[in-house]
Formats: structure tokens, C-alpha cells, sequence
């Protein structure tokens, strides 16, 4: 490095032209939506793929201590999210792509239930399942993975737009991707209308011990060792398999194009050396982490449960402030989003949709965040973290001016909006394509070129914090 940078982010505040000026006009769109958007809590709805496993997801709730994921289960969810990762971005290389891990709400047609559906085109909803096996063929779909099926069935009910062929993927849980497609064609939106509706109306009265849970038979997955059968907590095992309820108004068919058309879009991309602009902030984990991947848990494994339970908040908040920003109509489209990538400085770098908004007919990187904060100091100003952030992503896609957008649940539910102005000599650039080399090298003797993570990667107790001072020691 030219100059040596001990804080990316920082660094990256230099390039700041003027002054961070808040922005009234955004702010007041923002507010207007918010004034009209109900911020449902999970008390006001069920969560689609939950509905699709109702005793699960009773029982669930009764005795959720039961239900606790064991660390195999955390390994495969963080397998799961890595393979969904991949996926999404094998989809937008798709000409008609829209978005990935959009909202279908169900309370606009009087059904209280919210999804998320893993990717969309024009054309198609996406839904990816990670499997230790793959099935072969429609039938041991239907009795293997009924609740898949009644997942995507429901969605297609759901979409406003009525999309009929959609498509179930599934995919090895054993890192090599090997896929199955299968097409999920609608044949009766009105059947599977009926059934989410009386599923819905059904759960409500059983929740609220009007019906039995045996209405649902049992679990999807019953097994013989479940804590709530030995000790005799549950009788339902005794019921029969619960079957697919949507089967007669789907019909399913392999599609070995699709399938050969998404390895295409896979191999394309080599994922191993995509970076987000995270994974630059903190280089010097990213390295750690992607030369010892074998021996590491999860990530989710990194938080302990409080840690957790607050991450799982800022999610939700940032998810709620997305769909203001989405309803004020700031979006842009999939074809606006395609020329950006396309005009990428460093495509290593993976840039979001969600990363830009449109106002009028110009666009701007934009970041859309949720924070927990309760000074009222911070409605202020964006921290400087963020700052540094949207000092990146503007100058990987070249723009002079960009925005940080802020939702704040708790002071008051305030929205603020902030204009930031960048002049940018070529320095930071050769700066970042320098990180982006390093971590493409997986040389791990070069970890003291890269800059330190911000502070919060190490309060949050980084793991590789030992590996990142021992090779600071050596160097001295
Ligand atoms: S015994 Fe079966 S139905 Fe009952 S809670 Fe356990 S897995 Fe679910």
C-alpha cells in the first residue's frame, strides 16, 4: 500500500466533499409511506414457510426451548444460506431477472401471513431447498417435501401478478452444487386459495386451543428420539403423515434445461472470488476466514443468543424500512441495476440492488439502514462507518453523490435522510483493488497489508483475532 491505511473506512471519509447534508425531501417521502405502512409484528402474522409444518410450529411455540436448533442444525442452516447466497446470484444473470428475497404479504387480500420469496424474473418465483439428497422425480417431491411444494404453491397464490410456472430448486447440501429443477405449474389458483385460507383459519383456532393440533396430524419430520415423544409431552406421533394439501392443483415436471441453463450461470460467475463490500471492510477476517473455512462453525454460531436475538431485530427493522423505501417508489428497475454491475470498477465486488435508489430519472448509490441507537445525536449525522461505506460503493460505480438512508425503531420511529458528495482521486481505487488482490491470493503472510477491521469486528470477539495479532507479533 502507497500509504498504509489502518482503517478502510476512515480512509475512505476523506474523500468527503463538503458537508453531510440531511435532506428534506427524501426524509418527507419516506415519512409520508412510513405514516401508511403498518409495522406488523410477529403477532400479526404467521410466516409462510412456518405454516407449511403447522404442529411444528404450535408446538413451537408452546415449549420453543424444545425446538432450539442443535449445532447441526445451525451447520446446515449456515450451509443453507450460503447455497441460497449463490443462487440468488446465478438468478440475476438471468435477461428478465427482477429481485432476490422480496416480500409477499398477504394481509392486502385479508390473509394474515408474510413470505419471502428467494428470487424472482419476469416470468418466475424462485424457491431454492437445500438437501443432503436430491429427489428424482415429482412424485417423491410430493411425499418427501410436501411442505416445498405447499411453500411455492402458496406464494404463486399469493403474487399479485399470479406467476403459474415457478420452480423449485433443490440443491446438495456437499458444496458442489449439484442442482435439480423442477417446475411447479399452478393448475387451480382457487384450490390453493381455499386451502391457505382454512390452513390460516385453522392455525388461529388452534393457537387459540378452539381445535386440537391433531387437526394437522404431526410434525413434518416426527422423529422416534424427539424430547416431547420420550417425554411424554406429545401424542401426536401417533397420527399419520401429514400429506400435501395442495398436490391435486399443482402440477410438478422435472425441467433438465433449467437445470443445465443454472449450472451454466454457476460455473459462470466463480463465486469463490466475490466479495461484498463487507467482506472489504473487513479484509483481514475475510482472508482469515476463507483459508480456514474447513474447521469454522457457522456464523451463527459466532453470537451468543442475546447477540442473536438482536440480530434477528435489526433485521426486521431494516426489512420494514426497505418496503417504505420500495412502496415510496425509490427502486430501480432490474435493467437500471444490470448497467450498474456492468459498470463496475472491480466486479469481484458484488453489488446489491437494494445498494441504489432513483429519484426523478437519476440514480444513486444509496445504503438503507436500521439502526438500534438511542442518542438522539445520532439523528444527526451517519456514523462514519457508514460513511466510509458509501464512499466505496460510490466509487466502484463511479457517482459523485450518494445517500444514507436511517430508520431509527428507537428514537420515536424517526426516518432521517443524508446527502453525501465525493470527489475521488484514483488513489482509493488502486487501494481497494489491492485488498481485492490480496484476498484472491489467499496469501495469509500478507495480512499486515490489509487494513485492520473496524473496532466492533473485535468487541464483537472476533474468532481470529489470536491469528490476526500473532501474525502482527511475527512481523515486528
Ligand atoms: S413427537 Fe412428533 S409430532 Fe410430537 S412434537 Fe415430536 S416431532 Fe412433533
Amino acid at each position: 500500500m502507497d500509504e498504509k491505511i489502518i482503517d478502510l473506512t476512515l480512509y475512505m471519509n476523506k474523500f468527503i466533499s463538503g458537508n453531510v447534508t440531511p435532506n428534506a425531501t427524501i426524509r418527507g417521502e419516506l415519512v409520508k409511506i412510513q405514516q401508511i405502512t403498518k409495522r406488523y409484528s410477529e403477532k400479526d402474522y404467521f410466516f409462510l414457510k412456518d405454516i407449511c409444518d403447522p404442529v411444528k410450529l404450535y408446538l413451537s411455540s408452546k415449549y420453543p426451548e424444545r425446538f432450539e436448533p442443535t449445532i447441526d442444525t445451525k451447520k446446515i442452516f449456515s450451509i443453507g444460506n450460503r447455497i441460497h447466497g449463490t443462487m440468488g446470484k446465478a438468478i440475476e444473470k438471468m435477461d428478465d431477472f427482477i429481485d432476490t428475497e422480496a416480500i409477499l404479504d398477504g394481509h392486502l387480500i385479508g390473509i394474515p401471513v408474510r413470505g419471502r420469496i428467494d428470487a424472482e424474473t419476469k416470468n418466475a418465483i424462485f424457491e431454492f431447498k437445500s438437501k443432503n439428497e436430491l429427489p428424482v422425480n415429482p412424485q417423491e417431491i410430493i411425499e418427501r417435501y410436501p411442505q416445498d411444494v405447499e411453500q411455492l404453491g402458496f406464494y404463486s397464490f399469493l403474487d399479485p401478478i399470479k406467476r403459474k410456472e415457478n420452480y423449485l430448486i433443490f440443491v446438495s447440501q456437499d458444496g458442489k452444487y449439484t442442482l435439480r429443477a423442477f417446475k411447479l405449474t399452478t393448475k387451480s389458483f382457487k384450490g390453493i386459495e381455499r386451502e391457505l385460507r382454512n390452513r390460516v383459519e385453522l392455525l388461529k383456532k388452534v393457537f387459540s386451543e378452539e381445535e386440537h393440533p391433531s387437526v394437522f396430524f404431526k410434525c413434518r419430520y416426527c422423529k422416534d428420539d424427539c424430547s416431547l415423544k420420550t417425554d411424554s409431552l406429545c401424542e401426536l406421533y401417533k397420527n399419520k403423515n401429514p400429506k400435501c394439501s395442495i398436490k391435486d392443483f399443482v402440477e410438478i415436471t422435472r425441467d433438465e434445461i433449467m437445470e443445465k441453463y443454472l449450472n451454466e450461470l454457476i460455473e459462470l460467475k466463480g463465486f469463490e472470488n466475490l466479495y461484498s463490500i463487507f467482506n472489504i471492510i473487513t479484509s483481514r477476517k475475510t482472508l482469515n476466514k476463507s483459508i480456514n473455512e474447513l474447521e469454522l462453525e457457522p456464523e451463527e454460531l459466532e453470537v451468543d443468543e442475546s447477540e442473536k436475538s438482536k440480530y434477528m431485530e435489526k433485521k426486521k427493522n431494516k426489512t420494514y424500512f426497505e418496503e417504505i423505501v420500495y412502496k415510496a417508489g425509490l427502486s430501480i428497475s432490474a435493467k437500471e441495476y444490470k448497467n450498474i454491475l456492468k459498470n463496475n470498477k472491480i466486479p469481484e465486488i458484488y453489488l446489491k440492488k437494494s445498494n441504489f435508489i432513483k429519484i426523478g430519472d437519476k440514480i444513486y448509490p444509496t445504503l438503507i439502514h436500521s439502526t438500534p441507537s438511542i442518542y438522539s445525536s445520532s439523528l444527526r449525522k451517519p456514523h462514519s462507518y457508514k460513511i466510509g461505506e458509501l464512499s466505496i460503493l460510490s466509487i466502484l460505480t463511479g457517482f459523485a453523490t450518494g445517500y444514507i438512508l436511517i430508520y431509527y425503531p428507537n428514537i420515536s420511529d424517526e426516518i432521517r435522510a443524508f446527502e453525501v458528495k465525493f470527489v475521488f482521486p484514483n488513489e482509493p481505487l488502486r487501494e481497494i483493488k489491492k485488498i481485492v488482490e490480496i484476498l484472491k491470493s489467499k496469501d495469509i503472510s500478507k495480512i499486515n497489508e490489509l487494513p485492520e477491521c473496524p473496532s466492533f469486528i473485535h468487541e464483537n470477539d472476533c474468532k481470529f483475532k489470536n491469528i490476526c495479532l500473532e501474525k502482527e507479533n511475527t512481523t515486528k
